[in-house]
């Protein structure tokens, strides 16, 4: 497809998403870089969100919870342009209800060519890239362009 790009701000939106059994494991991850995260607009799906703020005294967008919708929600988003970057720890050792979402949502963020985390070594790559702070473009495709192709 043909790829046009845009411009990420230096001040990132980033989503934040855990299955129930490393829900701890990010809310760790997200203590540890707290003063890194606190700089940039924060969201994430309702559990994982309320998690997250109550632990760390972050500010953070609370979505609708994955189960119900959320990582839809999170996917449309992503779909908008108005997620810049995703942790995402998802589960690869139980079955979720909502798995056909979880890989929707992962579709959607390649489609769109967010970075994506979905460990925490993968996480801490991500976070201490230099780019995370910066003003970056990137390559998205170019949707008007596709538009043009099929009408
Ligand atoms: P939750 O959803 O934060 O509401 O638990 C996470 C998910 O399964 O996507």
């Amino acid at each position: 497809m043909k790829q046009t790009s845009r411009t990420m701000l230096a001040r990132k939106h980033v989503a934040l998403v855990a299955h129930d059994h490393y829900k701890n494991a990010l809310s760790e991850w997200v203590q540890e870089n707290k003063e890194i995260l606190s700089q940039h607009e924060l969201y994430a799906t309702g559990t994982t969100g309320h998690i997250l703020a109550r632990e760390t005294g972050l500010k953070i967008t609370p979505l609708i919870s994955g189960p119900m919708g959320g990582d839809q929600q999170l996917g449309a988003m992503i779909s908008e342009q108005k997620i810049d970057a995703m942790i995402f720890f998802w589960d690869p050792l139980n079955a979720v209800p909502h798995d056909p979402d979880v890989k929707a949502l992962l579709r959607v963020s390649t489609v769109w060519n967010i970075p994506v985390a979905t460990n925490r070594s993968t996480a801490r790559f991500l976070i201490t890239s230099p780019l995370f702070g910066q003003e970056v473009d990137v390559q998205i495709p170019d949707y008007q362009a596709y538009l043009d192709e099929r009408l």
